[in-house]
């Protein structure tokens, strides 16, 4: 009981010698960004990109990962495609350092091609690229998959695109042992491991989504010309993160994970996970966005997401858009709100797409 009481004791001495409230004397010193967009037109914007582009990769650790240096040929084994009707799926495995394979469905369009490429990176979610293959466990899965749109690497097969949904470092094959009580946190395990290691988990996440293109582009049956990056949760950070590094993504869509890293009054909206040590040096999450401009993107969200507030998400969306009209880019950049929680929207996604990849 001793412990309270002392706590209590502190806190009227503080109230009473006037220091800040408690929220206030424990939220976040937000460090001079160093890298925030600046420009004041298209030109300056590009400028810009230019200059922040390399900050963030380096924020990210993408120079300190090792690449996988074995033959070429031994880097990627696909499996025998199962016909699927309309498609093929076959389960793959890539070799993105010297000692991580990643697992991925590859499901590609019946025909000669050359098919767009959507990579499609999931969340918190351990079968997630089940989930997104429409690979369900159970009838419940079944439930879930249909009623949330979660089945986006189908979506994206039947509307033409080789879909890629490989398993993002933190789940199933790619977790780690939970902490002792915690047995949600197999990616918390896994961000502790890469912060001893210096590394960042998003980081390795982005690093994975650049590799498998890498591989995916230089396939005779693909465009590399169109290439979609679409994930819900913590798979639209990962979409967020690579869009941002990686030029060659034309279009990105984020669902349920667009918010400020630090609200107003210092709440943090993000899962433990995705958090990048030194970002607001760089400066907030519309800066990270600014950097995919002008290429397409979508950002959209549940009205009813408990994870987001919607006026916060609003405050951040409006930096989005002044950022976009800036970089003279207002017609690539749009925001959705579902009318439902935390999930995919196909209905708000495909019409977005679909003219952005037919240019
Ligand atoms: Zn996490």
């Amino acid at each position: 009981m001793s412990k309270p009481v002392r706590l209590g004791v502190l806190l009227s001495a503080a109230v009473w010698v006037g220091l800040p409230s408690w929220t206030a004397a424990q939220a976040p010193s937000v460090e001079e960004p160093t890298a925030a967009f600046q420009a004041r037109g298209a030109t300056e914007a590009e400028a810009w990109r230019e200059c922040a582009r390399p900050v963030l990769k380096d924020l990210l650790g993408l120079d300190r990962i090792q690449p996988w240096t074995g033959p070429d040929e031994q880097r990627v084994t696909l499996g025998e495609p199962e016909d699927l009707d309309t498609y093929t799926r076959a389960d793959g495995r890539i070799w993105t350092e010297p000692d991580i394979q990643v697992p991925f469905w590859y499901l590609r369009p019946k025909g000669p091609g050359p098919f767009p490429v959507a990579v499609l990176p999931h969340g918190h979610d351990q079968i997630g690229r089940n989930t997104y293959a429409g690979i369900a466990r159970d009838q419940q899965h079944a439930d879930k998959i249909r009623r949330e749109d979660r089945d986006v690497a189908v979506q994206a097969v039947e509307k033409g695109f080789v879909a890629i949904a490989p398993v993002v470092r933190g789940f199933g094959e790619l977790g780690l042992p939970a902490s002792l009580g915690r047995a949600d946190s197999t990616c918390v395990s896994l961000w502790h491991h890469q912060l001893l290691r210096g590394r960042v988990l998003t980081g390795a996440r982005v690093w994975d989504v650049m590799r498998i293109l890498d591989w995916a582009l230089d396939l005779p049956e693909t465009d590399q010309d169109r290439v979609l990056v679409m994930g819900n949760s913590g798979g639209g950070m990962v979409t967020s993160f690579a869009a941002a590094c990686d030029p060659r993504i034309t279009v990105a869509v984020a669902s349920c994970s667009f918010c400020s890293l630090v609200g107003v009054q210092g709440q943090m909206h993000h899962h433990p996970c995705n958090i990048i040590p030194g970002m607001s040096r760089f400066g907030e999450f519309w800066d990270v966005h600014g950097l995919i401009a002008p290429r397409w993107l979508l950002l959209v969200h549940g009205q009813n997401d408990p994870l987001f507030p919607i006026e916060e998400v609003e405050r951040s969306v409006e930096q989005v858009r002044r950022i976009y009209a800036i970089s003279n880019a207002d017609d690539r950049f749009d925001h959705r709100w579902g009318s439902a929680g935390h999930r995919f929207y196909k209905d708000l996604m495909w019409p977005f797409i679909d003219p952005a990849m037919a240019r």
